[in-house]
C-alpha cells in the first residue's frame, strides 16, 4: 500500500502549475535568470520524516529565508534585550527595501533588510569571515547538511545592490550599526547567496517548529527561547507588506524570499517550503502563496484552528481498592490542567486513602501544567491523603512537592500485570 500523502502533495503541486502570472525579481541580474517552470514543495514533521514533490533537489538561493535563523543568532548571542535595543518587532507595512527607520532610529523588524543587515552585524565574530561562518554552520545545521554559497550570485548582488548599501550607511551614521557598513552588507549579501534545495528548507522550518532542535540531528542549534521570539516577529512581519493578508488566509507563520522560496512553520507541527521563481508584487512567489493557501484550507493548518482539548484531559476517575485512580490523557497544559484541578476539587469525596495520578497516556505535559499537578497533590497531602503518579516514563520528572513532601512515583496500579523486567509498585526515592 501506498501512502495517500505524496499523493495530495503532487495534486497540490499540479494545481498550481497552471499559475503563470507574476514574474522573477530581475532587480537583482543572477535571479532573473531563474527557471520559471521550476516548482518544488516539500514538508518535514518533527521526527524528520520528510515528503517532497516536484523540483525538491533544485538549488537556488535563500535570499530573505535567511532572516528568521539570523535574527534567531543574534538572539542567541546577545539575548533579546540587547537586540530589541537595536531592531523592533513591529509589522513595518512598507516594502522589503524600505529606506526608513522608526521615530527611535531603530529598523521596525528583522525581516525587512534594514532589520536583517542590523541582525547579521549582531552576530558576535572577530571579523566579517568569522561572522558568516557562524551563519554558515548555523543553516548547515539546521539543514542537516553541509551547505555552500552561490558565487555569482553574490557577486551579482554586490555589484547591484546600492539600495542595501545607502541602507548599510544610514543605519552606521544614527549608530546602529557600530562597524564598518560596507562589510556588513557584504555579510548580509553572502548570506541571502546561500544555496539551498526545497528540501532543505522544509528540514530547516521544521528545526523551528521544533523550539530549534534539528530533527534528524537531535542538535540544538537555536535555543527555544530565541526560536519563540523569531517565530513571533516572521508571524507578523514574514511576508513582507502582506504579512496582514497572509496571516488571516493563511494563518502559518512564513518568511519569502526573492528567490521564490517561502518557508511556513506550524510551531510543534511541521515545516513546509515551496518554490517557484515567479514574484506577485510584494516579492512572494505567486505559486508559493497558492500551494500554501491550498495547504492551510485541506488540511486545517492554520495557526488559529486550534481544537479544543481541556475536556478530555481526565479519562476516567476508579476507585481500585485503597487508591483513587485518576487516569490522565492528552497534551495537558493550563487549561486542561484547571480542569483537572477543578474537577478533584468540586468533588470533594475523596473516599480513598491514597490518590493516584495516572499519566500513562499522557502525551506531552508543559512547565506550567506539571507545577499546578504537584501543587494539586501537595494540598491533597495537607489533607491527609497519600499520593502518588504512576509514571512509568518519569514523564513528570522530579515529584518533590515542596516543604519536604515527596509523592510517590510508581511504574503501575497495585496489582496490574507487569512486564517481566518492570519491579511493579516502587516509590521512586
Ligand atoms: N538579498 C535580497 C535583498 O536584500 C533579499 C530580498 C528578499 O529575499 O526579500 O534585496
Amino acid at each position: 500500500m501506498f501512502s495517500p500523502i505524496p499523493d495530495y502533495l503532487t495534486e497540490v503541486l499540479d494545481g498550481a502549475r497552471s499559475i503563470v502570472d507574476g514574474s522573477v525579481a530581475d532587480y537583482i541580474p543572477e535571479l532573473a535568470a531563474a527557471d520559471v517552470d521550476k516548482i518544488a514543495l516539500a514538508i518535514a514533521l518533527p521526527d524528520g520524516h520528510r515528503y517532497v514533490v516536484g523540483d525538491c533537489d533544485h538549488v537556488y538561493s535563500i535570499q530573505s529565508m535567511s532572516k528568521p535563523f539570523t535574527y534567531g543568532l543574534a538572539l542567541s548571542d546577545n539575548g533579546i534585550d540587547v537586540v530589541l535595543d537595536k531592531v523592533g518587532v513591529e509589522p513595518s507595512g512598507e516594502a522589503f527595501n524600505e529606506i526608513s527607520l522608526d521615530d527611535d532610529g531603530r529598523p521596525r523588524n528583522p525581516m525587512i533588510n534594514a532589520g536583517a543587515i542590523t541582525a547579521h552585524s549582531l552576530i558576535r565574530a572577530a571579523d566579517p569571515e568569522e561572522r558568516f561562518a557562524r551563519l554558515l554552520t548555523l543553516y548547515s545545521a539546521a539543514a542537516g547538511r553541509e551547505l555552500d554559497v552561490d558565487e555569482r550570485v553574490y557577486t551579482s548582488e554586490a555589484h547591484t545592490g546600492h539600495r542595501n548599501l545607502a541602507m548599510g550607511h544610514l543605519l552606521r551614521s544614527v549608530n546602529i550599526l557600530d562597524c564598518d557598513p560596507v562589510d556588513i552588507v557584504n555579510g548580509y549579501f553572502r548570506q541571502c547567496s546561500i544555496r539551498v534545495t526545497t528540501a532543505d528548507l522544509a528540514l530547516m522550518a521544521a528545526t523551528l517548529a521544533n523550539g530549534g532542535v534539528q530533527p534528524l540531528t537531535g542538535e540544538q542549534v537555536l535555543p527555544a527561547r530565541a526560536v519563540r521570539q523569531v517565530l513571533s516577529v516572521t508571524t507578523s512581519c514574514g511576508m513582507y507588506d502582506a504579512a496582514g493578508d497572509w496571516l488571516s488566509v493563511v494563518g502559518i507563520p512564513a518568511k519569502s524570499g526573492v528567490s521564490g522560496g517561502i518557508i511556513g512553520v506550524l510551531p510543534g507541527q511541521i515545516g513546509i517550503a515551496a518554490f517557484s521563481p515567479r514574484l506577485d508584487k510584494h516579492g512572494n512567489s505567486v505559486r508559493g502563496v497558492h500551494i500554501f493557501e491550498r495547504l492551510s484550507a485541506d488540511m486545517g493548518m492554520h495557526l488559529m484552528n486550534v481544537p479544543p482539548t481541556h475536556r478530555t484531559a481526565i479519562r476516567s476517575i476508579d476507585i481500585v481498592g485503597d487508591v483513587e485512580v485518576v487516569e490522565l490523557q492528552g497534551a495537558l497544559q493550563f487549561s486542561n490542567a484547571e480542569i483537572i484541578i477543578r474537577e478533584l476539587v468540586d468533588n470533594t469525596s475523596h473516599p480513598a486513602p491514597v490518590v493516584a495520578l495516572d499519566v500513562r497516556r499522557v502525551n506531552s505535559i508543559n512547565d506550567v501544567a506539571r507545577k499546578m499537578l504537584l501543587e494539586l497533590l501537595r494540598r491533597f497531602v495537607i489533607e491527609g491523603k497519600q499520593v502518588a503518579i504512576i509514571d512509568p516514563d518519569g514523564a513528570v520528572g522530579e515529584v518533590d512537592l515542596g516543604d519536604g513532601i515527596h509523592a510517590e512515583r510508581w511504574t503501575s496500579m497495585p496489582g496490574e500485570t507487569t512486564r517481566a523486567d518492570d519491579p511493579g509498585i516502587t516509590p521512586a526515592r
